[in-house]
């Protein structure tokens, strides 16, 4: 049996001239969530007046699809249709067909006629199926509420007729907003930081930096997997690991307690950014939002935000840490982060952090760093994952 559905976008419909690069991008997109998902052999797929039309030929498993299709961003909703002619009585027998198997009690008609020279308007269309199903099927129409709404579209060729609508992930194409170099720790925030991204059509490479050998793999491991997850979205990905130990030291032994995380945070951020520019990545991601710990401070995160010239998305600013648990549940980050792993940066945790530091003070402590040194030696050893 051959199967159609048809994938709504929104906000691409606005970008102008750019609409045909973010449709192929969307495109793209689809066939590789499909293929990842092990559909075979891929739909066609072509665009008709602001959807696309994905035409499976081949025998094809719905559930397949439509798990596919709900991981695309771009899409706001999209449906299996039945395709007839422009033409009333087909129409209405698809419409009918449609609803046949669905329980309900009240139903909504809806028509989208963007084929202006069909013969009758939607409000034409509405009534004459909403009569029909009336008659046929004893049902009620119930316009403000309806158990089911039963959309018609009726485009230049063709017509679809649809009533099990499946609500999309949003946002825009993943790759149509150029690249982000998002630091990636194994807690439950930078993953869900990193989902925001994706959802608003960036890619992002990943960096963590870890103690090993002095805390054990399993931070490693951990990030990997959340990366792997995050495919889920952008279906591959780049994770650079940081040996960080060298660079903890160094700070341990030659700053004060006090300042040790702002301290570490300014490395992760200076070597972030050298590898950021080395890769083209326009941006820096976190998962900080404000308050949470000492070191998300505002005052903290502008020392610490000072060493670099990118941008740097912080896109759980205003997120509670339930929300942010609830997304992780959602997008399947969640069980890998709740997983326990040694924190490169809770090592060699001082007894009171600073909790407004001021960026003289941090300065001053830097001075007696060689930081130009300690970030050239990290960054020889950054072992790179090809995900
Ligand atoms: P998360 O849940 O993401 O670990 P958190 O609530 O533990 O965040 P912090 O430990 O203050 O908060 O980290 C803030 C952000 O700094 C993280 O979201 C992440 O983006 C970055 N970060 C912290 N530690 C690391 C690390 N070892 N490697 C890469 N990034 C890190
Ligand atoms: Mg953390």
């Amino acid at each position: 049996m051959s199967l159609t559905y048809i994938c709504h976008y929104s906000e691409i419909g606005l970008k102008g001239k750019n609409r045909s690069v973010f449709e192929k991008q969307l495109m793209h997109n689809i066939k590789r969530a499909l293929r990842a998902n092990g559909c075979d052999p891929l739909p066609h797929l072509r665009i008709l007046d602001k959807r696309v039309l994905a035409s499976f030929h081949q025998p094809a498993q719905s559930d397949l699809i439509e798990k596919s299709l709900s991981d695309v961003f771009g899409l706001v909703h999209f449906a299996q249709v039945r395709q007839v002619d422009n033409d009333l009585e087909a129409i209405k027998e698809a419409c009918l067909a449609e609803l046949e198997p669905l329980s309900f009690d009240s139903f909504a008609i809806r028509t989208k006629r963007a084929n202006k020279r069909f013969a009758y308007t939607s409000n034409d269309v509405n009534v004459f199926l909403g009569a029909a199903v009336v008659e046929k099927m004893n049902k009620k129409v119930n316009l403000s509420a309806p158990d089911i709404t039963c959309f018609v579209e009726v485009l230049d060729h063709h017509s679809f007729v649809y009533a099990r609508k499946i609500p999309g992930a949003g946002g825009l194409p993943v790759g149509t907003s150029g690249k982000i170099m998002a630091l990636l720790s194994g807690g439950f925030d930078s993953p869900v930081a990193a989902y925001f991204a994706l959802k608003r059509g960036a890619t992002c490479e990943f960096i963590h930096f870890h103690s090993f050998p002095y805390t054990n793999k399993k931070s490693q491991e951990k990030v990997k997997e959340l990366a792997l997850q995050l495919n889920r979205y952008q279906f591959n990905a780049k994770l650079h690991l940081v040996p960080f130990a060298e660079t903890q030291e160094d700070i341990v032994l030659n700053c004060p307690d006090s300042l040790r995380v702002v301290l570490y945070r300014r490395f992760m951020m200076r070597l972030a950014e050298k590898l950021a520019r080395k890769n083209k990545a326009r941006a820096l991601l976190t998962g900080e939002s404000l308050g949470q710990v000492a070191s998300q401070t505002l005052a903290n995160m502008g020392v610490v935000e000072a060493v670099t010239s990118l941008p740097v998305l912080r896109p759980l600013v205003g997120l509670d840490k339930n929300e942010i648990i609830a997304k992780a549940r959602e997008i399947g980050t969640y069980d890998i982060s709740v997983r326990p792993h040694d924190d490169a940066c809770t090592r060699f945790m001082p007894k009171h952090p600073v909790i407004h530091a001021r960026l003289y003070e941090v300065e001053k402590a830097e001075q007696a760093l060689d930081i130009e040194a300690m970030v050239e030696r990290d960054f020889r050893n950054i072992e790179t994952l090809e995900l």
